[in-house]
């Protein structure tokens, strides 16, 4: 049967997209369409003998780039479209098939991803229009998180900022988290274990599961909360906007600016976001460099530790996302950081568990694992299950 999945990331000038079939050895045919709306649009990916394409779109808008990728597709028809939506606010808890009123209700909540909604709506409007004999099943990052608790979820302000203008801590990275933690309940045996999981690539959040249900995480409102990241300063003083406003009289817009796109790794090092490039700066004695990776660190391990508060035992570590996946360095670090978890790292399999490989990491005692996410995979595999519960619904 054909289960294959197109997923689609769509964002205000890209498209990601993935035809992910339901048997894992199948090969995925993988892309991105970019500078979307200007004069020099391109198309990037692999085909099915994983070879590399790079084809010129010109003025090309997310329609124009979504028939190039479905000339990209080799003939492979899908039979559902996934895809990936950031914020899903209270209205879902769970993936859900898009008709015109879940349109609304995601579109009703723009407010709260106003950069990254409007967009992902930008390209179910197209999938639609090019594809309207296809089920279309919309996921969010956030929904995996809306198994909080109100003590995880609430912030210290008055009532009514919750229940009038849904105020509340949401948090993202929902598939990656879901994904790992489930990976890891396979891989260890467990069965609905006690995970704390980093996902760490330029965006960064940690987030703690039990029994499959996302007790904690680190990212909030907005993916600004928390760690410190590529670009994003993660947690500040919340009185750092008003002393930036009275004191040096920047805007709101500047101040949102600096925090989002020229602080974390970027701007403790004066150097760069990528962690390649600040390992070997360090090495080379940049202090710049050595701040950076040593904030960054340490922030990581101090999140797990408080998120540890929120699972009733501890089971293990996972460590996923582009740093989490191949910065032994980094991994190193943060376990050592953790002396009192009884964490032992295997050193030498931890420096060789990298370039996207899973590995478990540990010497004994909790488990330690580095998981490759797949977020891709995971839209595909909701996005099938949703429909097989529609189907259900319907029998
Ligand atoms: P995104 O969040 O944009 O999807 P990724 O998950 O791809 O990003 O992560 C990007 C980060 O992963 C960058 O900081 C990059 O430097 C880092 N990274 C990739 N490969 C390595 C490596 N071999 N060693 C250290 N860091 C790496």
């Amino acid at each position: 049967m054909n289960a294959s999945v197109l997923v689609i990331n769509c964002g205000s000038s890209s498209i990601k997209y993935a035809l992910v079939p339901s048997e894992p050895d199948r090969p995925r045919l993988a892309g991105l369409a970019e500078r979307l709306g200007g004069g020099d649009a391109q198309l990037r990916g692999v085909d099915s003998r994983g070879e590399s394409f790079t084809q010129a779109l010109g003025e090309a808008d997310h329609t124009r780039a979504l028939e190039a990728i479905l000339d990209r597709l080799e003939g492979r028809r899908p039979f559902a479209v996934g895809h990936r939506i950031v914020h899903g606010g209270e209205s879902f808890t769970r993936a859900a098939l898009i008709d015109d009123d879940v349109v609304d209700a995601i579109e009703r909540t723009s407010a709260l991803a106003p950069l990254h909604n409007p967009a992902n709506l930008e390209g179910v409007a197209a999938t639609r229009r090019l594809f309207p004999d296809l089920p279309q099943v919309a996921v969010f990052d956030t929904a995996f998180h809306q198994s909080l608790p109100p003590r995880a979820y609430r912030y210290a302000l008055p009532d009514a900022l919750y229940r009038d203008h849904a105020i509340r801590r949401y948090g993202f990275h929902g598939t990656s988290h879901a994904y790992v933690s489930r990976r890891a309940d396979r891989l260890g045996g467990l069965g609905g274990g006690a995970w704390l999981t980093a996902h760490l690539g330029n965006g960064c959040s940690t987030c703690a599961v039990w029994q499959g249900q996302s007790l904690d995480t680190s990212m909030g409102l907005t993916p600004l909360e928390g760690l410190a990241m590529g670009t994003r300063s993660g947690d500040v003083d919340p009185g750092l906007h008003a002393h930036l406003s009275r004191q040096l009289g920047w805007s709101l817009d500047r101040i949102d600016e600096v925090l989002n796109r020229n602080s974390g790794l970027l701007g403790l090092s004066g150097l760069t976001n990528d962690m390649r490039e600040l390992e070997a700066a360090e090495a080379q004695g940049h202090p710049g460099a050595a701040l950076a990776i040593e904030v960054f660190c340490y922030r990581i391990a101090k999140s797990l530790a408080a998120l540890s508060c929120a699972l009733p035992r501890l089971d293990g570590l996972v460590f996923t996302g582009g740093i989490g996946e191949n910065s032994a360095l980094v991994r190193e670090r943060v376990i050592g950081l953790l002396p009192h978890f009884g964490l032992q790292l295997n050193r030498t399999v931890n420096s060789e568990t990298i370039r996207g490989r899973e590995g478990r990491i540990d010497a004994g005692g909790r488990q330690l694992w580095v998981i490759p996410t797949d977020e891709e995979g995971q839209i595909a595999d909701e996005t099938r299950q949703r429909l097989v519960q529609k189907g259900r619904n319907h029998t």
